[in-house]
């Protein structure tokens, strides 16, 4: 696949508002935030879509969520309540072809979504 923002900002090569890194896995602020709280939490690895996905990608999935919950946790919306959304080619918006992993909470969310 080709690089992306998202391949430079898990490269350490593109400033991000970061939250969480492991050697697996980066969280940061989307830079457009449509909640009050709004993190991406994307795989080092460059996955293009969730269609690109293998077998051996079944841990990295498993740690993308386990991430989500720590820092819903951390950022205080693990009671209230959070959603996560995976967007998947343009019928549902993806703009950027690095698998990413929403996070959005901070106030009611609608559903179902647009
Ligand atoms: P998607 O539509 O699922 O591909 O989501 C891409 C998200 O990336 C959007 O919510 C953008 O606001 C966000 N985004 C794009 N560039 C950056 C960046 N440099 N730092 C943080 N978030 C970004």
């Amino acid at each position: 696949m080709t690089d992306t923002i998202f391949g430079r900002i898990a490269r350490g090569e593109q400033a991000a508002d970061l939250l969480y890194e492991d050697e697996d896995v980066v969280a940061f602020r989307d830079i457009n935030p449509q909640a009050p709280i709004h993190i991406l939490v994307i795989p080092r690895k460059p996955i293009a879509t969730l269609n690109a996905l293998e077998p051996q990608d079944a841990e990295l999935i498993g740690k993308l969520f386990l991430a989500a919950a720590r820092i819903a946790a951390q950022e205080g919306i693990a009671e209230r309540g959070y959603r996560t959304v995976i967007n998947c080619n343009a019928e549902a918006g993806q703009t950027v072809f690095h698998l990413h992993l929403h996070l959005l909470g901070g106030r009611p969310l609608q559903w179902p979504p647009g």
